[in-house]
């Protein structure tokens, strides 16, 4: 008699991908410099601080929607690959029970498993269709079905992501700030903070990926500036 197979719960490994983690910390990151580059262009052009805190806002606003965008469509597209694909693996479960146990037998085989153990268990897996599904789609797609990444909670997660870092460098002009440098600064506090959380997700030292991360802003913000600068000695001599 072969034996059936029964959905065995799981146990939860730690999440080395970083999850929620990373994506928020790198979405702040693109907000941050995205708008202190656009900040210190506008600044360097020496424009009323309503126009600068106008042009953040903006930025801020324009960029949240794009990076939303980007991420749903990204998103949705990876999803109905994925589904696509799944439908594809049912249907050859069913009709073609014998090729999709051959099949899994030979990864198993190609992995190092003796042929009739190999054979046998994939027959077995085979007994339970779902269960035959999750396998094939863990060793063919490399994805669990029916938990698959929603295509809104990334478009909203990257929006308000995005919207946080790229308020901060906003923030001294909201409070009625009158020059640049408060902004330049803030932004600077938050690229270092950022920098040193994405530390997590390397080997490298909190304080050197902090001051990686802000000397980057500080090289946008350098180049935006002196280009706003430029054109607004130029616009000035008109
Ligand atoms: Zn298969």
């Amino acid at each position: 008699m072969t034996p059936t197979v029964h959905h065995v719960p799981e146990h939860h490994h730690a999440d080395v991908s970083g999850g929620w983690l990373r994506a928020a910390v790198f979405g702040a990151m693109d907000g941050l410099v995205s708008n202190i580059g656009l900040i210190a262009g506008v600044g360097g052009a020496n424009v009323p601080p309503r126009a600068v805190l106008i042009t953040g806002a903006a930025g801020l606003v324009a960029g949240a929607i794009s990076m939303a965008l980007g991420e749903y469509t990204s998103v949705k597209t990876q999803v109905e690959q994925v589904t696509a694909e799944l439908e594809k693996e049912r249907r050859e479960i069913e009709r073609n029970p014998d090729g999709e146990i051959e099949e899994l037998a030979k990864m198993w085989i190609a992995r190092g498993f003796p042929e009739d153990l190999a054979r046998q268990a994939a027959k077995v897996v085979h007994t339970n269709p779902e269960e035959a599904l999750r396998v094939h789609a863990q060793e063919e797609l490399g994805v669990v079905p029916g938990e698959q990444p929603s295509p809104w909670t990334a478009a909203f997660s990257s929006f308000a992501c995005f919207a946080v870092g790229a308020l901060i460098p906003l923030l001294p002009y909201l409070f009625g700030a009158t020059v640049l440098w408060p902004a330049i600064v803030a932004g600077g506090l938050g690229l270092f903070l950022v920098g040193a959380i994405a530390a997590r997700f390397t080997a490298r030292p909190w304080w050197v990926s902090g001051l990686r991360q802000l000397l980057l802003g500080a090289a946008a913000a350098g180049i935006t500036y002196l280009i706003g600068m430029g054109i607004g000695a130029g616009a000035s001599a008109l």
